[in-house]
């Protein structure tokens, strides 16, 4: 696996790899990696193209009072883990190749960047899809794989990529558990043993919602408050959001007819953990 620090080096490794008549697919990753991560990686190889990951912690997309400082990192365990699912380049660069000092551009996804998680991070998504084009203009992907654990994220990176008609190719992938339902995140690593254990209310709210609309529950007032409660009746926590909306839009609903998303972000102590499940009728 190569490892690649500069854009010259990505442009010529992408070039090459067209000159061999790959394909390229691209899994963007702030690193730490875990199965989540994995499984990207793996479902961008068995697509069958050149696999390229970039390992890097973007700072435009944490506030000053967020953990960006002391966000984990292992590049050698890292590397290791990429290595063993048959990634061919690892782009790790430091932070003035991507962002300059006289860097001043802002890209915006106006309405999907503002609710659930833009409430209470309003910078995070401007941050984020930024990085990300810049990352889709050096590595040029066909395809681009994103996890459904960060669903806002995924939906705006698509809507991103049809308003400016990139030629990329989203790929959503599910998310991963651990056995015992917490979804994976490289901020786990924070979390104390108790607190591990009250986090296991997310996944338990989500599969009760699901539960609830699979016996003909369609009010999702309801299941929102039920989803609130399970989740409130853990001592540890404190709740950011818990909220249903449109699978596609993530505008409010109040009835579901065929899919909607239910989302939340939790705080454990300081470590704020995200999860979400698509409710559906079928
Ligand atoms: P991150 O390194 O946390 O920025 O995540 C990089 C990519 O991995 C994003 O597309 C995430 O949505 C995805 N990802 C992170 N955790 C999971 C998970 N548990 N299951 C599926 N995808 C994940």
């Amino acid at each position: 696996m190569k490892t690649l620090t500069t854009i010259a080096e990505v442009r010529h490794w992408t070039q090459a790899q067209r000159k061999a008549g790959k394909a390229v697919h691209f899994v963007p990753t702030m690193g730490y990696f875990h199965e989540g991560h994995l499984n990207l990686m793996r479902q961008a190889k068995a697509d069958g193209g050149a696999v390229i990951v970039s390992l890097f912690v973007n700072p435009t997309q944490f506030a000053p009072h967020e953990d960006l400082a002391k966000y984990p990192r292992d590049f050698e365990r890292d590397f290791a883990m990429a290595e063993s699912v048959g990634v061919d380049a690892l782009f790790m660069p430091e932070p003035q190749e991507i962002y300059p000092p006289d860097f001043q551009t802002k890209i915006e996804v106006t309405r999907l960047s503002q609710p659930l998680c833009g409430v209470s991070r309003p910078h995070h998504f401007g941050g984020v899809a930024v990085v990300v084009l810049k990352l889709f203009h050096i590595v040029e992907p066909d395809r681009a794989y994103f996890g459904e654990k960060d669903y806002q994220q995924m939906r705006l990176i698509q809507q991103m990529v049809r308003d400016l008609n990139l030629r990329v190719e989203i790929v959503p992938c599910p998310i991963t558990r651990e056995p015992d339902g917490l979804a994976m995140s490289s901020r786990n690593v924070y979390l104390s043993p108790e607190q591990r254990q009250a986090a296991l209310s997310l996944n338990r709210a989500l599969q009760w919602a699901q539960s609830q609309v699979e016996s003909g529950e369609r009010d999702l007032a309801q299941i929102q408050a039920g989803a609130r409660a399970i989740i409130e009746a853990e001592p540890l926590t404190r709740l950011d959001y818990v909220e249903v909306v449109h699978a596609d839009t993530l505008e409010p609903i109040a009835e579901l007819h065929d899919r909607a998303l239910l989302a939340l972000a939790v705080y454990f102590g300081q470590t704020r953990l995200i999860d979400n499940r698509v409710l559906s009728v079928d």
